[in-house]
């Protein structure tokens, strides 16, 4: 074995493990010991590629923090052995796993690379077969014995991201994910360009494995015309803890007395809400217009350039900890795990 590179990968379902029936010609998931039956080139890499698979498989639209906390749950036990983790994992919910996984995974020095695909491995135009061997080769890249790409990562069609970056932006191109905010850790194409800048370098320190996800938390996406039974609706729901307030543009919300009221009130009952922009591109400016002033005056904290995926999931790992409404409110301002501006 070359360097006696070991590496995991992990099976939670998704379009990418399905063959057709023979009989029936319907889409189901494919025995995973036979990888190597639809991909023989496997045996070609000079490393030991190893299998876990979860039971059942799921439709990443049936993910859940529970679901999360089994896939740490499988890292962390095997953390020692392998040099890297591939997840095999439904398009659908990719990003928001991402997005978990990097902040449940303090101090990952070892790639975990997310993969699935738009077609099934067992079909003749899959995507997936590229997609699962170039980030079988992304997990294994080690440059004096140090991994390239030490994060949660989603490689797909010829990019490689920063998980807690990304979002789904297509459900029928093969480019199926985009990173408005930062730039892809590398592009591939006859050769892997890795963006060395943009890769976080590993600190070398033990990983600490968050096991809890508090899923207190909503969202408020706003449209011209909103009702007040809504906004209120939302701002009372029983044990909320956190928000994500969708606003328009660099932070702006509808300025008219009832709304920030509303908002006010939330926030003196300790709900914490986090601007976030409905862009997919660009950040939170809170003090450019009197529409996202009067929310900072408040007490709302700016998201700045992160995803919704990585907003959402952030409030869930923060209040997992246990900290109070001041402490995630200091946490979610400042970037953990390069998913926002500094
Ligand atoms: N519904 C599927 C899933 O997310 C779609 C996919 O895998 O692309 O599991």
């Amino acid at each position: 074995m070359e360097n006696n590179i070991s590496l995991l990968i992990i099976y939670t379902g998704g379009t990418i493990g399905m063959i057709p029936n023979e009989k029936t010609g319907a889409l189901e998931p494919f025995n995973f010991e036979n990888l190597y039956n639809q991909l023989p080139t496997l045996k070609r890499y000079p490393y030991q590629i190893d299998f876990y698979s979860f039971d059942p498989l799921i439709d990443s639209s049936d993910v859940t923090p529970e679901f999360w906390i089994k896939i740490v749950d499988v890292i962390e036990q095997r953390y020692e052995h392998y040099d890297g983790f591939i997840i095999l994992h439904g398009t659908d919910t990719m990003a928001y796993t991402a997005s978990a996984l990097s902040f449940m995974l303090e101090n990952l020095n070892k790639p975990v690379i997310l993969t699935g695909s738009q077609l099934p491995l067992g079909m003749l135009r899959s995507d997936g077969r590229e997609n699962l061997l170039t980030s079988i080769e992304i997990a294994a890249a080690q440059i004096d014995e140090t991994p390239v790409a030490p994060e949660v990562c989603i490689y797909f069609q010829d990019f490689l991201f920063r998980g807690n970056r990304t979002s789904k932006n297509s459900s029928e191109n093969f480019d199926a994910f985009q990173s408005g905010n930062y730039p892809p850790l590398a592009a591939v194409g006859i050769d892997v360009k890795y963006n060395f800048d943009s890769i976080i370098k590993p600190n070398f320190k033990k990983l600490k494995v968050s096991h809890r996800m508090d899923n207190n938390v909503a969202t408020l996406k706003l449209f011209p015309g909103i009702s007040q039974a809504t906004v209120r609706s939302i701002l009372h729901i029983e044990g909320l803890k956190g928000l994500v307030l969708e606003t328009y543009g660099s932070g702006n919300s509808l300025s008219a007395p009832w709304f920030i009221e509303m908002l006010q009130d939330a926030i003196n009952r300790g709900v914490v809400i986090a601007d976030v922009t409905q862009c997919k591109r660009g950040s939170v400016i809170m003090h450019k217009y009197q529409a996202g002033l009067q929310l900072a005056e408040i007490g709302v904290i700016s998201g700045a350039d992160i995803t919704y995926e990585s907003a959402v999931t952030k409030l869930m790992y923060l209040f997992g900890k246990g900290y109070s409404p001041d402490e995630v409110k200091k946490y979610f301002a400042m970037p953990l795990r390069g998913e926002m501006m500094a």
